[in-house]
């Protein structure tokens, strides 16, 4: 597995597959990598010849009382694992490659509508900051295939909005949420869970679970459905941001007579803020 930090140094060796004819599939990472990312780098080898991974803390999808400096940054033990699992290229850039201006006087990418709900209207110009990273690290690895996790699945909608509208040659792929045992979403952050609060912390999954229950067996009260789960995650001592059922294409809220439902939360567990979400088909009419 090959290491690259510079810019220049991408564009060469991505010129080269490029001229090969090779296929290039790529995941970006914020780093301290787990099952949830390697699941995405599984689904990556069977599209492509070559897969390149990014690891880049990018500070500008961060608020400013947010988690940037504690963020997890574990390079040696990630790249151990990426290249145990066959990655070709891992590109670990510099801020200052990737915002030469600054991180606030650069160019920002917004998808208007989708980046200022649900977890967007929690944390102003998180999307922005996504956006923005994603289409920069696109320009560099010219990937044929990108893949995200549905664990984010508002960043995947948006991601996918931005290639449209910016008509990039890339497929988008949505690879499914891996979980613990208990039903808990992987992700770098459960590692600022206590002991008592990782105990605590799939009740937000199994929430989600309960209400896609209740829809299943034809309940259609969906403000109802959502004021009954936050009563349930306020009593297990989470502050939640939001639980909200919509429409899985395109985020609007459900309607009753709608068929392709997504129930998704957000909820803080002591510091922690943890994001889930779960699709659901109600019966028909
Ligand atoms: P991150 O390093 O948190 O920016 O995540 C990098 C990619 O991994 C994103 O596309 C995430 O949606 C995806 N991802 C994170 N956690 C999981 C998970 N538990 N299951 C599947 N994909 C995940």
């Amino acid at each position: 597995m090959r290491t690259i930090q510079k810019i220049d140094e991408m564009h060469a060796q991505i010129r080269m597959w490029r001229s090969s004819g090779k296929q290039i599939a790529f995941i970006p990472t914020m780093g301290n990598l787990h099952e949830g990312h390697l699941s995405l780098i599984k689904q990556a080898h069977q599209r492509a010849d070559h897969v390149v991974v990014s690891i880049f803390v990018n500070p500008t999808q961060f608020g400013k009382d947010e988690d940037f400096d504690s963020y997890p940054r574990t390079l040696h033990t990630d790249s151990n694992k990426l290249f145990e699992t066959g990655v070709d290229l891992l590109f670990t850039p510099k801020t200052s490659d990737l915002y030469p201006h600054g991180t606030k006087a650069s160019t920002r990418i917004e998808v208007p509508g989708y980046s200022d709900i649900l977890c967007g209207a929690h944390r102003p110009n998180h999307f922005i900051g996504v956006t923005t990273i994603v289409t920069k690290l696109f320009n560099i690895v010219q990937p044929d295939v990108a893949l995200f996790g549905e664990k984010d699945y508002q960043q995947l909608l948006i991601i996918c909005r931005a290639v449209e509208d910016l008509c990039m040659p890339i497929t988008i792929l949505g690879v499914p949420t891996i979980r613990e045992h208990d039903g808990l979403a992987m992700s770098s952050r459960n590692s600022y869970l206590s002991a008592n609060e990782r105990q605590n912390a799939s009740t937000l999954y199994k929430t989600l679970k309960q209400i896609s229950k209740e829809i299943v067996t034809g309940k259609r009260n969906y403000t109802a459905l959502e004021q009954n789960a936050l009563s349930i995650l306020k009593e297990a001592n989470f502050t939640p941001d939001y639980v909200s059922i919509r429409r899985a294409d395109n985020l609007a809220l459900a309607q009753p007579e709608d068929s392709n439902l997504i129930v998704l939360a957000a909820a803080r567990l002591g510091r922690t803020r943890l994001i889930d979400n779960i699709r659901v088909t109600p019966p028909t009419i």
